[in-house]
């Protein structure tokens, strides 16, 4: 079995891959799992970490991909998330398996296990093992689907954390004997002083939109490196926004060499993923992403004033133009209107 996820892996994509892999070996199947992209550092203490490869098209990855009995895909649903281990896995002749939680998978799987409700792939995943044989779940696969669990909900707060899943969570804390205080430190008390200060310039950007319904912060290029941080270090940032009392939808643009990233963030029944998709990307209904080739100022502009075309609402709230503090916002930004 080959297990792949997806590009800048999160908790939950390794997570899954981990406690399936483990489960999988478990039952006494071989296991290779392969990712375009490293173990993020906050993770790297999970058990069995260590035995990810990233995917080089080294002869011998390459002949166990021919090999494999099936290739299953875990926490994202399109071959250009896979990165470059993507077209291999796509063309492969053996059973491609999906098991995942994002909207709109594309047509080439085989077998889809998927339902967009699920808080995580590790909430899935640990539906699926318990029916298999809930004996087989160990500590290490009990503590990875933890990790997922915790960070795809956001430490357990979004909308779709049902008292199913914390009865779930409650056997998984048990099986691991893991206690909750000391694995969110391992995982989220990592960051950086220079990560701290990325969160500071980013925050001095914030900007509210359309009544303040929509906020909005930049990560330019300049203030990365100016912090000294890694990339990495912006994941998290946008859920600040979330905070401003009001605020229901969170844009985080992040300037790069390539263009410009859009991450979506969003509560209740303001769905992002339609808006994330028109900017070439995709995503969950309330956490989206797109990557678009184009410099920061008009894609912030783009992204602002397209916000009343996919805020599904019943109410006035978005008029669709730019108010007088977003024109300015924008021409702080050099940006015309
Ligand atoms: P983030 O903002 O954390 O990078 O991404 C949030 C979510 O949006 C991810 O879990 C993923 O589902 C989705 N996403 C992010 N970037 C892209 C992208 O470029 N394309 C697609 N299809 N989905 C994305
Ligand atoms: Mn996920």
């Amino acid at each position: 079995m080959v297990l792949s996820t997806h590009t800048r892996p999160d908790g939950d994509a390794i997570g899954s891959q981990l406690a399936f892999g483990n489960f999988l070996e478990a039952k006494g199947l071989q296991v290779l799992m392969l990712n375009s992209d490293p173990m993020p550092y906050n993770l790297e203490w999970l058990p069995g970490s260590e035995i990810i490869e990233v995917y080089d098209g080294s002869l011998s990855q390459v002949e166990a991909l021919a090999t494999a009995d099936a290739v299953i895909v875990l926490d994202t649903n399109a071959v250009s998330r896979l990165g470059h281990v993507g077209e291999p896995i796509r063309r492969s002749k053996k059973v491609k398996v999906l098991i995942d939680h994002h909207t709109d998978p594309e047509n080439w799987f085989d077998l889809i296990h998927r339902r967009e409700s699920a808080s995580s792939t590790g909430e899935l995943l640990m539906e699926l093992m318990e029916q298999w044989d809930a004996e087989a779940i160990s500590s290490e696969c009990a503590l990875a689907l933890y990790v997922a669990i915790l960070t795809d909900t956001g430490s357990f707060k979004y909308s779709n954390v049902t008292p199913t899943l914390h009865r779930q969570v409650a056997r998984l804390v048990e099986i691991a004997q893991l206690d909750p205080a000391d694995v969110y430190a391992q995982v989220y008390d990592k960051k950086s002083i220079e990560g701290l200060r990325l969160l500071t310039n980013a925050l001095s950007t914030v900007q509210v939109h359309h009544n303040g319904l929509v906020g909005s912060m930049i990560v330019s290029k300049r203030s990365l490196k100016n912090s000294g941080a890694s990339v990495e270090e912006t994941d998290g940032i946008v859920n600040h926004l979330l905070s401003i009392e009001g605020v229901r939808v969170a844009l985080l643009f992040t300037e790069t060499e390539r263009g410009t990233k859009i991450s979506f963030r969003s509560k209740g029944d303001y769905h992002v993923h339609k808006w994330a998709q028109s900017f070439g990307g995709g995503g969950h209904r309330n956490a989206s992403g797109a990557f678009v080739r184009a410099d920061l100022e008009s894609v912030v502009r783009d992204a602002v004033k397209s916000a009343s075309k996919f805020i599904e609402t019943n109410s006035d709230e978005l008029d669709g133009e730019i108010s007088a503090e977003d024109a300015d916002y924008l021409s702080m930004l050099g940006v015309q209107k």
